[in-house]
């Protein structure tokens, strides 16, 4: 395989999905050497069957606002590929959604799984529909309109979605409510879920958790701990906030969150008051993060700015993709920064990433730090086909040995000859050979 020349080739037949070459690119530049190794692979071209989803479902959405408006968005489903298990991956709900966003993270969510070790195949998908500003009967209304297309292509043995940006708890419960009404069956076709229905503890808790104890696993292998550091988190949703609260059990000082509008940035640290406080701004009241700074004045917000120049110890951004620039990354640099542990998919862009390695920081990506969202997803599919429901203790602890055993993957095959561990490289080849090796067993079909 010829990295450069495959990517040259996706890019001419997908013009339109710069996120979604994006993210091939950088999988395939760090998988190339152990590819080809494998000349079997390349005598099944195994890399474009693996980079072109197995299928793209798309579709018109139509439901009617509370002014009796017709309104019509997009939605579409990925479903990547199942040669491990049943298409699993989020939801998103958000104005910028599109083909190729939704494409980039089916191929990534592949591989991510495939790093958990549980059996799930990779898909994502969306709407370009944003639940923001939209009152609680539209919101209910557009998640029944979207599933009475979706549920003929999902199914707890076939394609198991669950929230993603835009899609917490309460669209979830919307669309699950709508497939059971549907199909006339109860069936664990979603994560994510109430508690009252199947969901599993932990799971809002498990993406920011697990975002945390891949940090302090990489914090250990300098000898370091999450105590007493300065951290950044940007975004203020569901993997924001229980990253900070894990940061706050853990002594850590959280200094930034945002939204799409801006940060606050607070000098004393946000402790778990003030997290009560974001969390009931941000999930009961949908307000917005410069809020804050009225309940608590010695905070300062920045509009329309992100939280990158501020000096600190860690920085852990879980909003959304490219939302580290290669001018962000060497701000953080030069202000200190010892480790990067990506909440989100993709928040940092190729040049923000050669900034990090090149100086030698422990910068994860979020395939591999962010994992441990998806890893109590399966948990959940789990306890349903057991019909039984694990402690918040055991399933704590599931994760937090999953999120160890990612690390020891990705310090397998990314150590370099100087001891730098390459995190992008070692996630990319361990989640790519279990995948390879199941395509190459089941044939070419
Ligand atoms: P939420 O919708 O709960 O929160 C998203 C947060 O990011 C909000 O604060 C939102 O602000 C902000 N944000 C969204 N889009 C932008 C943007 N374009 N620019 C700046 N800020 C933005 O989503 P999640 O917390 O679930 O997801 C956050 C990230 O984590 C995503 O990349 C997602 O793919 C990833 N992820 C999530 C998992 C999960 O379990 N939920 C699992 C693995 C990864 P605003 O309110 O203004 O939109």
């Amino acid at each position: 395989m010829n990295a450069a020349k495959v990517v040259e080739d996706l890019q001419r037949r997908f013009p339109n999905e710069p996120e979604y070459i994006q993210a091939v690119s950088q999988v395939l530049g760090t998988i190339e050497e152990e590819y080809n190794k494998h000349p079997e692979f390349e005598k099944t071209n195994l890399v474009e069957r693996l980079c072109i989803p197995d299928r793209v479902i798309s579709f018109r959405v139509t439901w009617v606002n509370d002014k009796g408006e017709v309104k019509t968005n997009f939605g579409y489903r990925i479903q990547h590929n199942n040669v491990i298990g049943p298409y699993k991956g989020g939801i998103r709900f958000h104005s910028s959604v599109n083909l190729g966003i939704l494409k980039f993270l089916a191929f990534e969510q592949t591989f991510k799984n495939s790093l958990t070790t549980l059996p799930m195949g990779g898909a994502k998908g969306g709407s370009d529909f944003s639940p923001r500003g939209k009152s609680d009967g539209e919101v209910m209304r557009f998640c029944q309109a979207f599933m009475n297309e979706l549920y003929r292509h999902i199914g707890p043995d076939v394609d198991v979605p669950a929230g993603d940006i835009g899609v917490g708890g309460r669209e979830v419960a919307y669309m699950f409510g709508q497939y059971k009404k549907l199909t006339h069956e109860w069936s664990g076709v979603f994560t994510g879920k109430g508690r009252e229905f199947g969901g599993s503890l932990i799971r809002p808790e498990a993406t920011g958790y697990g975002d945390v104890y891949f940090l302090q696993e990489m914090l250990k292998t300098k000898n370091d701990t999450v105590a007493g550091k300065t951290v950044l988190i940007s975004g203020a949703g569901n993997v924001a906030q229980y990253a900070c609260e894990k940061c706050i059990q853990l002594g850590a000082k959280v200094l930034t969150m945002s939204d799409s509008d801006g940060y606050i940035y607070d000098p004393d640290g946000i402790d778990r008051a003030k997290l009560d406080y974001i969390m009931e701004l941000k999930n009961v009241e949908r307000g917005r993060i410069k809020e804050y700074v009225e309940e608590y004045p010695t905070a300062v917000y920045h509009a329309g700015e992100k939280p990158w120049n501020e000096k600190a110890d860690i920085a852990l951004p879980c909003a959304t993709q490219n939302e580290i620039n290669g001018d962000a990354a060497k701000a953080l640099v030069a202000n200190g920064v010892i480790a990067v542990a990506e909440g989100a998919n993709m928040p940092s862009t190729p040049e923000a990433v050669k900034t990090f390695q090149d100086a030698k920081i422990l910068y994860s990506p979020g395939k591999a730090s962010n994992a441990g969202g998806v890893a109590v997803s399966g948990l959940e599919m789990s306890q349903n086909s057991e019909r039984l429901s694990w402690t918040a203790e055991e399933v704590d602890k599931k994760l937090h040995d999953i999120m160890v055993n990612i690390h020891e993957n990705c310090v397998k095959y990314g150590t370099e000859a100087d001891g730098y561990v390459n995190y992008v490289k070692g996630a990319n080849v361990a989640g790519f050979m279990k995948v390879a090796k199941a395509m190459m067993a089941q044939g070419i079909y």
